[in-house]
């Protein structure tokens, strides 16, 4: 039994045909999944599946690269606010630093400014509402984890624990997230083989810190890398999982039990 903990059936391609995925999925073992937004608007269609399909949970947030230079982060804040009281949310994100795709432009500090802002509401909001935190954090050196840290302990303490999505960053400050209560997403792209950093991270962190995710479309486990990722795919993640790792699958189903309890209706 399987509990797709970050997948994105309210993106294209995925969302014009979600139901055939859901269905190839549920043939997997998939018993449920959080679908997350990125946006304002894919956080609304995220709230409109999972009123539909009772296997489908929402987080709603704004995914760091939606944000432009001319946004007004309030503005946003505001209609996320609005989505999250919805009875069918159960996590605020994903939201984050991503410094990776920042335009390389006089832009860049700006948009970086506001990825801040956009991060501090995002995690006030998590708190308000008394929910997990959909975490995305990406770099090509250690800056965007660092300056995370720097505004978590803004709202600290949190009173729900927050996941470190498709977990990656430098050991210390994975370290210092865990004594913190964070949880560490597995997507597909742990089963590269260049991906001796993501599984060492996964093999230093205790075993019921750890939960299981596709991220479809997007990071398909091998052998289908640099294909669309189906939500159907992650039983090959949580093979690899249970047999590289030592992390079985009913650890994994526990795991995120504990942190999304909604879907204990669904196993
Ligand atoms: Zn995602």
């Amino acid at each position: 039994m399987i509990i797709d903990s970050h997948c994105h059936y309210n993106l294209s391609p995925l969302l014009e045909n979600w139901s055939k995925y859901w269905v190839d999925a549920q043939v997997q073992n998939v018993k449920g999944s959080l679908v997350v937004g990125t946006s304002v608007t894919t956080s609304a269609t995220a709230v409109e599946l999972a009123t539909k399909e009772a296997g489908f949970l929402a987080s709603v947030g704004v995914h760091p690269d939606t944000i432009t230079a001319d946004q007004s982060i309030e503005t946003v804040i505001e209609a996320l606010e609005k989505l999250a009281v919805d009875p069918h949310v159960g996590a605020i994100g994903e939201c984050g630093l991503d410094y990776f795709r920042l335009p390389n432009s006089p832009q860049a500090d700006e948009i970086k400014v506001l990825q801040h802002e956009a991060l501090l509401h995002q995690m006030k909001l998590a708190k308000k509402l008394s929910l997990p935190l959909i975490i995305h954090l990406r770099d090509t050196n250690n800056d965007a984890y660092w300056d995370f840290f720097s505004i978590l302990k803004l709202v600290e303490p949190l009173n729900k624990p927050f996941i470190l999505h498709c977990v990656s960053g430098p050991a210390k400050f994975i370290n210092l997230c865990l004594d913190r209560g964070a949880y560490l997403g597995a997507a597909g792209n742990c089963t590269y083989k260049n991906a001796d950093l993501i599984r060492s991270l996964l093999r230093m962190s205790p075993k019921n810190r750890v939960l299981v995710e596709t991220d479809a479309p997007y990071l398909p486990p091998q052998p289908y890398r640099g294909k669309i990722c189906q939500p159907a795919m992650i039983h090959l993640t949580s093979d690899f999982l249970e047999q590289e790792l030592q992390l079985t699958k009913q650890q994994l189903l526990e795991n995120t039990l504990t942190v999304f309890p909604q879907f204990g209706n669904q196993v």
